[in-house]
């Protein structure tokens, strides 16, 4: 097959954000081809909650984000249900997408999936290195193989190659922390709010409503503080473990977890990175996990290597690959734009993790003096997901002006159909 001159684009990795960015590029005209090491895709079995930047850029990709999961409100309480801070309402009058929305990982991937032109993945492709030259930038695989184009995009999660290329081998972060994720179908009331309840024995329990093909159901976790060294316990016994944390939680967290199943329960080792000084070389850059990878309370690792795949299509609509004049403006554009809002998130998320779990007891009676006593919370929504969420979300929306219809859909600088939050 000849390769379109110009905009040949390697992806390296099938998540979120690497396919995100395939379907963006390749819809604004670009030679994409992705790359993933596993020969399946196969999400785990566990939720996740998406906010409106990568709702919205979903939906300019004509993803239809109403069958893709529930939306809510989400809000932080103490265990006996006590609101201690919500998301700032501002947020949902200028926002028309819903403000939060519950998913399984898996409706994710089958909608991104399904959107792409077939052909386009490459399964069983484990990159192992990326190099380049005046004349371009090549993969280098596992299986002995390479693969030439005029862009690396490097979205290979948390265990980046291509990040290792641009910083070296430097150690991941252990967050020193555990999740229990599940899943359940069982029918609870009020679906109308996400709950997270923040525990002053260091717990963070919360849930979540979401939708799987058609089926209304809850996701759930609970976080604590726990060796990462030590063995997982079996599905028996964290089932035993996340009730004895859950018990004395207001309803319906132990409801929730009492009616899983145990293939439905998921444990999940807490592992982040400090900030990458830069993003880019050359023809060579990274996004999502592998730039920016974050702890679960900033519940947007994926929105936000959506919305990295969804800003490089839309600017680099147009522009000739091949000529690293033409596109290195775009690319330092994109870490300049992207980088400030990733790495306060990542900060934001590693301190919360770190100041809600700590087993510090002075830390421990501060913490939930502010928790308690002062609008700390309510400040620090109104910064990270107030101010932030609707500055990402314009930026979303303007950017999207630049992006070709989804075959069937309205032009994005059209009103969105999409419902609101109720
Ligand atoms: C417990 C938990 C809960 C979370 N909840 C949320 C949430 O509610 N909302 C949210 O937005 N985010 C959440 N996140 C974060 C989210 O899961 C990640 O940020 C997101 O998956 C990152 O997407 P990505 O595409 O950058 O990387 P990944 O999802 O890690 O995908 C990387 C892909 O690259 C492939 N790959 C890796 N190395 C190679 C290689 N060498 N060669 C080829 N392919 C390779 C991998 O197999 C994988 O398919 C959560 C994370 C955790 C741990």
């Amino acid at each position: 097959m000849v390769r379109a001159e110009g905009k040949r684009v390697a992806i390296i990795g099938a998540g979120p954000g690497g396919l995100s960015a395939a379907l963006g590029l390749s819809r604004v005209g670009h030679d994409v081809t992705v790359f993933e090491r596993w020969p399946e895709v196969k999400p785990v079995g566990a939720g996740i909650a998406l906010w409106p930047p990568p709702l919205k850029a979903l939906e300019i990709l004509g993803i239809d984000i109403g069958s893709l999961g529930s939306p809510a409100v989400p809000v932080f309480t103490r265990p006996d249900g006590r609101v201690i801070g919500a998301y700032p309402t501002k947020v949902d009058k200028t926002i028309d997408t819903p403000l939060w929305l519950g998913a399984m990982r898996s409706a994710l991937y089958e909608e991104l999936h399904q959107a792409l032109p077939p052909g386009l993945i490459q399964s069983g492709k484990r990159c192992v290195g990326v190099s380049q030259d005046d004349s371009g930038a090549t993969a280098h695989f596992e299986d002995g193989t390479a693969f030439e184009a005029d862009l690396i995009i490097g979205a290979d999660g948390l265990h980046s190659v291509v990040r290792k290329y641009l910083e070296g081998d430097r150690p991941i972060r252990d967050n020193h922390l555990t999740v229990w994720l599940g899943h359940t179908f069982e029918s609870f009331r009020d679906r109308s709010m996400a709950r997270m309840s923040l525990d002053p024995r260091g717990y963070q329990c919360g849930y979540t409503p979401m939708e799987y093909h058609g089926q209304k159901g809850w996701h759930w976790w609970v976080m604590e503080r726990r060796d990462s060294r030590s063995s997982m316990p079996e599905p028996e016994a964290i089932k035993e473990r996340v009730m004895a944390i859950a018990d004395g939680v207001a309803y319906p967290v132990p409801e929730m977890i009492r009616s899983t199943p145990l293939e439905h329960f998921v444990p999940w080792v807490i592992r982040d990175r400090d900030a990458l000084p830069s993003w880019v070389k050359g023809r060579i850059a990274v996004m999502g996990d592998a730039a920016h990878a974050t702890n679960p309370y900033a519940g947007y690792g994926a929105g936000m290597a959506i919305v990295d795949g969804f800003y490089l299509a839309c600017t680099l609509a147009g522009v000739d690959l091949s000529n690293l004049a033409e596109l290195s403006p775009v690319l330092a554009k994109y870490e300049a734009d992207r980088k400030p809002e990733t790495d306060a998130v990542v900060a934001f998320a590693y301190m919360m993790g770190q100041l809600m779990h700590t087993t510090n007891p002075v830390k421990r009676v501060v913490r939930d003096l502010l928790l308690d006593r002062t609008p700390f919370l309510r400040k620090q929504l109104a910064k990270q997901y107030g101010d932030a969420l609707t500055g990402a979300f314009a930026m979303v929306a303007e950017l999207g002006k630049r992006m070709p219809a989804a075959p069937g859909t309205k032009p994005a600088s059209t009103e969105s159909t999409t419902g609101k939050n109720s």
